[in-house]
């Protein structure tokens, strides 16, 4: 499959659709869904401190067929890590259980308060000491991405946030924040599942003889978004890497662009305490 790769500061190469691994078990579930992935193609996984898998993504990887340095892999400092000592720290942790030493993208994973500058001089620091190849940010919203770009000395080079047909239109605004500063990441592209039964989702994929995954998948690619869609399941991790073959009319994008009803899957960095 031919992947397009978003290029990052220090020309490195993000490639567009990556596996993710929120939720994925921790032994055998996550291991073996990177190789299959690695596998089908995929050249990118996201894990995070939280989703307790990093060792396993390290492992996979490891014990594939594939050097290292051909697989994009990020992490997410997780929330309890803020502050600079704290970061520089979760980091090397984060590094000792991937058993790496480096991780291609390094994200704050939330926009906490308080600490998340001091925070993101650390990733600086994380930067230039060669840990990450590339450092961002993770459901930033406007107010914290404007805060963080007047502050910082390295502007976040990717943003990561909850991101379909379904919110498309509600988050338009940071989308073109992002246009300007930086690649925006999309998680959540399958709505968890949640839409994946959606009429409109049905008959595109019908016309395409694509499912309603692959349809959300390639809208994403369509708008130039990096996107991570999770699967442990082996003929699911292909399906959603089989997305290179068709291609959405604008008719049929501004179709899935007007599916918007503010959907949020998870926590809402807009209401929730942390941000
Ligand atoms: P997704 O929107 O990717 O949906 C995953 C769900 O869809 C799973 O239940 C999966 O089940 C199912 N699924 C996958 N492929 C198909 C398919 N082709 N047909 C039908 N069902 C399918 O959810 P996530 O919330 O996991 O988001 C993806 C990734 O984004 C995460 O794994 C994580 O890496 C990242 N993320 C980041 C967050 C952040 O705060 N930065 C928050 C949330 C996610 P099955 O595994 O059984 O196939």
């Amino acid at each position: 499959m031919t992947v397009k790769l978003h290029t990052l500061p220090g020309n490195v190469e993000l490639p567009a659709l990556g596996l993710g691994v929120f939720r994925a078990p921790r032994g055998r579930g996550t291991q073996d869904a990177v190789l299959t992935a690695i596998e089908a193609g995929y050249r990118h996984i996201d894990t995070a401190t939280v989703y307790e898998n990093e060792a396993d993504v390290g492992e996979a990887i490891r014990g594939s067929d594939i050097p290292r340095e051909d697989v994009f892999v990020t992490t997410k400092l997780w929330n309890t890590d803020h502050g600079f000592d704290a970061a520089l720290s979760a980091c090397d942790a984060s590094l000792a259980r991937l058993g790496f030493d480096y991780v291609d993208l390094y994200l704050v994973h939330w926009p906490v308060p308080e600490a998340r500058l001091d925070t993101w001089r650390a990733m600086e620091r994380i930067l230039g000491d060669g840990k990450a190849r590339a450092i961002g940010v993770s459901n930033y919203m406007p107010g914290h991405l404007e805060e963080l770009l007047a502050d910082a000395a390295v502007p976040p080079a990717v943003n990561q946030f909850e991101l379909s047909p379904f919110n498309y239109g509600s988050r338009r605004a940071l989308i073109d924040l992002c246009d300007e500063s930086g690649i925006v990441e999309a998680y959540s592209p399958l709505t968890k599942g949640l839409k994946l039964g959606d009429p409109t989702l049905a008959a595109i994929g019908a016309t395409h003889g694509k499912s309603p995954a692959q349809v959300l998948i390639r809208w994403a690619l369509e708008h130039g978004f990096v996107v991570i869609p999770k699967s442990t399941n082996p003929e699911r991790i292909r399906q959603n890497a089989d997305v290179f073959d068709f291609s959405l009319s604008d008719g049929e994008l501004a179709q899935l662009d007007a599916l918007d009803e503010g959907l949020v899957t998870g926590w809402d960095p807009a209401t929730e305490p942390w941000s």
